[in-house]
């Protein structure tokens, strides 16, 4: 496993809940590891004729309260441990967020960046056609993740229907879709805007104005660019963002919306003439009131946590902290929403596309919005209450709430095998 990886966070934020909740072995047999791991091998045939292999994962972490959820994650370095460690994350945020899955996440180890559209979608099809019996409205449902988004999504759900020869699927195979197949609408804002109404809510707490307030971003795709119109909807001043091409930097604030037109143009915010350019590392050492990271997992690290100067941190990426970052900066008095909170309005609205696929309902964007704001008001009170009450971090409060809630599905079925 690599040192400061995600599964090794991720274990370790477990192995430190059920040590202070004092929970039990056999509880912990259920749960430390995961319940199904699978690797694929897809050989596709790219636009230029050739074959090419490429690994792909999936991991069912729990299914304990309802069927495994998590995203397709497409990168040239994911790794089984990090489907591993990211599956488990999805248990503790479906569980937290009090939606009626388990943990599940999937991986693609190829570069996104890099493909055509229709390379992409061959790839995503390949992908969907080999996994098609692992995936389920009762087994695991998939959604995207980074590397992936809608339009991938609506080639799975392509896939599986196509598969059975009729128009639609036989309940939600897939979500984050486009709306047109029986996505939701407003689910490709849900995680950025979570993001926001977590980090509003602890604004308030700290006695902080939303308005004026400054924003340092890190990773500017679906959830760092929704999260930054957001804040900037609401008077925040983002200073810097950065991508995977680099950074850049403007202390009177980035015109969002002008640099969302940007990206959607250029691909990335390399080459905006609009603020000054920084290199990437050099994000975390700007001096901001809220620094989000919101790209991959292990940023956050002993190489870098002295330079961090804000007072938030809200974790819009997956384990974006290793635990020995987090030790220092929560020692330093640092607010840290963790990500299992922080980033949970993806999962909670996937859950509302879920619902009206099952159900054959129609959900409204207004009806969407009014629920994720208030089940993510809602969750940051109780884990915030609980951290108060226990004198305990935020990540140890949201963990706590999160393992009882599996430990009480596990005891009310049952340890029988
Ligand atoms: P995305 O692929 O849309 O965007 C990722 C962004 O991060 C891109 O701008 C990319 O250039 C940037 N990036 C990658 N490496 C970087 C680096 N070293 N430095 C700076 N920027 C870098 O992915 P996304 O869907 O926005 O996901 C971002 C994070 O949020 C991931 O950790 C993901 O697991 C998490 N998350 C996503 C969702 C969702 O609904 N999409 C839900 C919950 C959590």
């Amino acid at each position: 496993m690599a040192k400061n990886g995600i599964l090794e966070t991720a274990k370790h934020n477990l192995e430190k809940t059920a040590e202070k909740l004092g929970a039990d072995s056999n509880l912990l047999n259920k749960i430390a590891t995961p319940k199904e791991k699978i690797e694929i091998r897809l050989s596709p045939v790219l636009s230029d004729g050739k074959v090419v292999n490429i690994e792909a994962y999936i991991v069912r972490h729990s299914d304990v309260l309802g069927p495994s959820k998590g995203g397709i994650r497409m990168s040239p370095d994911v790794t089984m441990d990090d489907i591993v460690g990211l599956s488990m994350e999805m248990t503790w945020k479906t569980s937290l967020i009090g939606v009626p899955f388990g943990g599940g996440k999937s991986g693609i180890k190829f570069d996104a960046t890099s493909l055509s559209d229709i390379d992409k979608e061959t790839i995503i099809r390949s992908f969907a056609r080999n996994a098609r019996r692992h995936f389920g409205p009762e087994l695991y449902v998939p959604a995207p993740d980074m590397g992936t988004n809608e339009a991938d999504m609506g080639h799975v759900r392509d896939c599986v229907s196509y598969s059975d020869g009729i128009s639609i699927t036989k309940g939600c195979f897939v979500t984050g879709k486009p709306v047109i197949l029986g996505g939701i609408p407003g689910r490709r804002s849900a995680t950025g805007k979570g993001v926001v109404y977590t980090t509003v809510a602890a604004c308030k707490k700290l006695g902080i104005d939303v308005k004026g307030m400054s924003v340092v971003l890190q990773g500017f795709g679906n959830v760092g660019s929704e999260a930054a119109r957001e804040l900037a909807r609401q008077g925040a001043k983002v200073i810097a963002i950065s991508d995977i091409s680099g950074g850049l930097l403007n202390e009177d604030g980035i015109d969002v919306e002008d640099l969302v037109s940007y990206v959607a143009q250029n691909g990335s915010i390399g080459g905006y003439t609009k603020a000054t350019h920084i290199a990437k590392e050099e994000i975390f050492g700007i001096a901001c009131d809220c620094l989000i990271p919101a790209a991959s997992g292990s940023q956050i690290t002993m190489a870098n946590v002295n330079n961090i100067k804000t007072k938030i941190i809200a974790e819009a990426a997956n384990a974006p902290t290793t635990p020995d970052a987090d030790k220092i900066l929560t020692d330093n008095g640092v607010f840290i929403i963790p990500d299992i909170l922080c980033n949970a309005g993806g999962v909670f609205v996937s859950y509302l596309e879920y619902v009206q696929e099952t159900q054959h309902e129609q959900i409204t964007e207004a009806q969407v919005s009014a629920r994720l704001s208030e089940r993510m008001k809602v969750s940051f009170d109780k884990v915030y209450e609980l951290s108060i009450a226990k004198k305990i971090s935020m990540r140890e409060s949201a963990m706590q709430i999160a393992l009882k809630r599996v430990s009480e599905g596990i005891n009310a079925r049952g340890l029988l095998p």
